[in-house]
């Protein structure tokens, strides 16, 4: 309990909540279900933000920003999406306030707005109501734009990053001349989306779709990557839709092709949000605090000097601020920590919390001997380097704890999925260690419903890998394709 923190085994959720706020990530608001992203926190979502711009414009993406407001009549043009998202909607009703008699300040009934506005829980409407007018012929396509932006829905059960009321996202809005071209497309934003997370986040995934119940509200197919947390609970990471020509046709987006004939244009949308950093936090972090990847940790070194008295601080000083422009030479990101306001142990303690991947701490005897004390925080071990060495096994470092730490988590995912092939196996799994359960499922809503109502594990989905047999049902004994994936989740 050196963190004060709870641990991961009396109480995962007290946790993870209690690390979340004493790591400086973030921390709850004002507003129910609202977040307030701290410093700390939004240095690491600035990191994922980084690499997955670069990833979409890569793969021949374009910024653009759409309004935050979408005229109700948009909304209501798509069918099922509007009854998808209709429970958790923010809507703007007025466009003023004024002060009562009393001193209060209340709403301008005089204000109201001619047509409500829905604050945006996701673009497809506004943005397809646009590209009416940005494509006419087949020269047009494909239309390639992502948004960075917040989003609102109205959510009844929040947990900080995980599930807010607001969050901040990205959602890819593609336009494409052919079926095959929008399908490809959603394919691959959730191959970047994997591979992201697995390479930068050191979280492993399993592709899949999600069933008809699962699926996006308005898309044909939902491709998503879905991680297990350390607790045996499934979080979905990130989708990708394929939505068919519903908005077009909803929007009235129309191309002329190649033979000049009026075809409707195929759609995919894809999304990844804050949520990730409840996926990286749940994933990797201990009992003594957050456990960062280096490829995501905005300091991956911390020079902590320990000295008494000025002499030998400047003397130290001089020999962490060389160590620090060799590191930083080789493109790492490093902080020398020399404030004097707070002791040694309360920075090891701080930078433990923080989840900084390595710590080195420099103290009169190194100077003496020419070395370093160096700290890993995901094996939490420590170890003398001689000061010719340093640069290049700290750089080594770098790669061996983002190895250890998806290592570290396959395994774990390894040791918490089971194959069943019975029912009362599945819900013993379920109820006992949790985790990723694979089993054979005959492909109705109504058995999901039913497996649902009974054991609260859902399909996580129907993995795109992996072992493809043809079965039977764990729960009706009818014919099943292959075994789908199953969890209890966030
Ligand atoms: P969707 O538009 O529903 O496919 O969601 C897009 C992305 O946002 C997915 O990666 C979800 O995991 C994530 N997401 C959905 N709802 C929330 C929420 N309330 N808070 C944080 N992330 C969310």
């Amino acid at each position: 309990m050196a963190k004060n923190l709870t641990s991961r085994e009396d109480d995962y959720s007290k946790w993870y909540n209690e690390l979340v706020i004493k790591a400086d990530l973030a921390e709850n608001s004002g507003v129910r279900g609202c977040m307030v992203i701290k410093p700390y926190g939004y240095a690491i979502w600035e990191m994922m933000q980084a690499e997955l711009d670069r990833k979409f414009k890569e793969t021949g993406h374009q910024n653009a920003y759409f309004p935050l407001f979408i005229p109700k009549s948009y909304f209501s043009k798509e069918a099922s999406h509007v009854d998808g998202f209709a429970k958790e909607c923010a809507v703007v009703t007025h466009y003023r306030l004024k002060t009562a008699d009393d001193g209060s300040v209340i709403v301008d009934e005089d204000a109201k707005l001619e047509e409500e506005l829905i604050v945006r829980p996701t673009s497809e409407t506004i943005i397809w109501d646009t590209y009416r007018k940005w494509i006419q012929s087949y020269r047009d396509l494909p239309l390639l734009i992502n948004q960075w932006a917040n989003v609102v829905r109205w959510e009844m059960r929040t947990r900080l990053f995980l599930r807010t009321a607001e969050f901040l996202w990205q959602e890819g809005h593609t336009a494409h001349a052919t079926e095959k071209e929008a399908i490809a497309e959603a394919e691959q934003m959730m191959n970047v989306y994997a591979e992201f997370v697995e390479t930068h986040m050191a979280v492993p995934v399993v592709k899949g779709l999600k069933t008809e119940s699962e699926r996006f509200a308005g898309a044909l197919e939902t491709y998503c990557i879905e991680a297990l947390m350390q607790d045996g609970k499934a979080l979905q990471a990130g989708t990708s839709h394929f939505l068919g020509q519903n908005f077009a046709k909803a929007f009235d987006v129309k191309f002329a092709s190649k033979e000049g004939k009026q075809e409707h244009v195929w759609a995919t949308s894809w999304g990844v949000s804050t949520r990730l950093m409840g996926a990286l936090i749940m994933t990797h972090s201990d009992d003594n605090g957050l456990v960062l990847p280096p490829k995501l940790a905005p300091h991956q070194v911390v020079i902590v000097p320990i000295y008494r008295g000025e002499e030998q601080l400047e003397q130290i000083s001089e020999v962490a601020n060389g160590l620090m422009k060799d590191l930083r030479a080789k493109g790492l990101r490093v902080k020398y920590d020399n404030r004097d306001t707070q002791k040694p142990g309360w920075k090891f303690n701080q930078y433990e919390l923080q989840g900084v991947p390595v710590r080195i701490a420099i103290g009169p005897r190194d100077i003496e001997n020419g070395t370093f004390e160096v700290a890993r925080r995901d094996t939490l071990s420590k170890e003398v380097m001689p000061k010719e060495a340093i640069v290049e096994n700290i750089t080594a470092l770098m790669d061996e704890i983002q190895n250890n730490l998806f290592d570290k988590a396959i395994n774990h995912r390894k040791e918490n999925t089971t194959t069943v092939e019975t029912y009362d196996e599945f819900k013993k799994v379920i109820k006992g260690k949790g985790g990723f359960v694979l089993a054979h499922w005959d492909g109705t809503t109504e058995t999901e419903d039913r497996i649902k109502n009974e054991t609260k594990a859902t399909i996580r989905c129907i993995p795109l890998d992996g072992d493809n047999e043809s079965g039977t049902c764990i729960f009706t004994g009818k014919p099943s394709a292959r075994k789908v994936l199953f969890a209890k989740a966030y």
